[in-house]
């Protein structure tokens, strides 16, 4: 089943249709009603509205039900259904057609199955995928962040659990999203050949490559973070960057930047404390890789940018 879809937003004024890729983790369709999230009272009035549906998590392990079909979907609960005694956290997602939609962080697992996000995901739409993403992240975020970094008081969830509030400094912590750059370099213009690494201890299979990637550090551009991150993970001079596509990885909160970018120079000298290999691969290989059909070479799959990245260069899409 394919995780990411062209998504056509209808809605635009704009003339030209949108055709971007949308990948798994992005694609959620709620509003989030910015308006709505500065009126506590109607925050409480919408938890208690009849078309209300609550997304329950234990320990940020999502509520699932099984379909007909065996498949996993969200299971989605009604105010009826929750005990408040067991809510922990209660995030107000957005509307979906004017319906309030709710993440509720749960002390107990009474209410059904959980299951890890990261494993549902590729079995969801992308759009629950998305929603998912939200409700994880935010959840997360809240837990992890109790005290005011200023002062160290014991802050509050507000605007729905978009902010926390400290009553004594008035200070208003905001949800973070580190951005991460992702790129798959290429050894010249139109060129036959792509950059791959196995980092250390991620995942114990030594023929899994995919494509380096980083944190941006701070006052650092994408392209500027694109080149440094080859540099020091590989040895490579990096020229043109060129801006693919980006997709939140809520574990906890990061936003891939994925781009491609052209070799200037082509030896490699690796950073042996993080990478246990990086290497160029050919077209031909990195092909049978994407189709599942070489033994020697593992790649992501589509659940994660990398994938996309590669299978753009290898489709011979590559804006550069
Ligand atoms: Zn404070």
């Amino acid at each position: 089943m394919l995780s990411c879809y062209h998504q056509m937003h209808q809605e635009t004024v704009l003339a030209d249709q949108i055709n971007e890729l949308v990948h798994t983790f992005a694609g959620n369709p709620l509003d989030r009603a910015e308006a709505l999230r500065r009126d506590e009272t109607a925050l409480l009035e919408m938890r208690r509205h009849p078309g209300a549906l609550f997304l329950p998590f234990n320990n940020l392990r999502v509520g699932v039900k099984t379909a007909a079909d065996n498949s996993q979907q969200l299971n989605w609960i009604t105010p009826n259904s929750l005990d408040p005694a067991a809510c922990e956290e209660v995030i107000f997602l957005g509307l979906d057609n004017g319906q309030p939609r709710f993440a509720v962080a749960l002390t107990t697992t009474e209410s059904g199955d959980f299951a890890d996000c990261r494993m549902l995901a590729g079995q969801l739409p992308v759009a629950d995928s998305g929603i998912l993403a939200q409700a994880r992240a935010q959840l997360d975020w809240h837990k992890r962040n109790p005290f005011c970094a200023q002062c160290g008081t014991t802050t509050h969830p507000a605007r729905g659990g978009q902010i926390r509030r400290c009553d004594r400094c008035d200070k208003h912590t905001f949800p973070r999203t580190d951005p991460v750059a992702i790129m798959l370099i290429i050894d010249k213009p139109g060129g036959d050949r792509c950059l791959l690494g196995r980092p250390h201890g991620r995942i114990a299979i030594n023929n899994f490559y995919t494509a380096l990637a980083g944190f941006l550090d701070q006052g650092e551009s994408l392209e500027e973070a694109v080149r440094r991150e080859v540099w020091e993970e590989a040895g490579i001079r990096v020229g043109h960057v060129h801006y693919h596509s980006s997709q939140p990885w809520p574990f906890p909160s990061q936003l891939m930047i994925g781009c491609h970018g052209i070799a200037a120079t082509q030896d490699i000298n690796f950073d042996t404390v993080e990478m246990a290999d990086v290497r160029w691969f050919n077209k031909a290989e990195v092909a049978r890789a994407v189709a599942e059909e070489n033994s020697e070479l593992r790649i992501p799959g589509n659940l994660a940018i990398a994938h996309h990245l590669i299978r753009t260069w290898i489709e011979g899409d590559v804006e550069l």
